[in-house]
């Protein structure tokens, strides 16, 4: 499944204010609005990171990111989310 990536056009939320990955499938529409705030972003080239097909969550936390992963309810689980 194909990852996108995306960042608050302004102030966000922790999880889109530093950018956040979703995984969707192709057939999804972009995302306009952070899913946990509601904050207008934008999607960003996901090949940050050297290309790396996709970085652990741990890493993506380290770096500042979120990572969300979309559950069959249709809502979004925040997989990088620190305990
Ligand atoms: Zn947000």
């Amino acid at each position: 499944m194909p990852i996108y990536v995306y960042k608050a056009k302004e102030d966000g939320c922790d999880s889109c204010k530093d950018g956040f990955e979703v995984f969707q499938t192709m057939s999804e529409k972009e995302l306009t609005k952070c899913p946990q705030c509601g904050q207008p972003i934008k999607k960003v080239p996901a090949n940050f990171g050297g290309g790396e097909p996709s970085m652990s969550n741990s890493k993506l936390r380290d770096l500042g990111f979120t990572k969300l992963v979309k559950r069959g309810d249709g809502s979004y689980e925040n997989v990088t989310k620190q305990n």
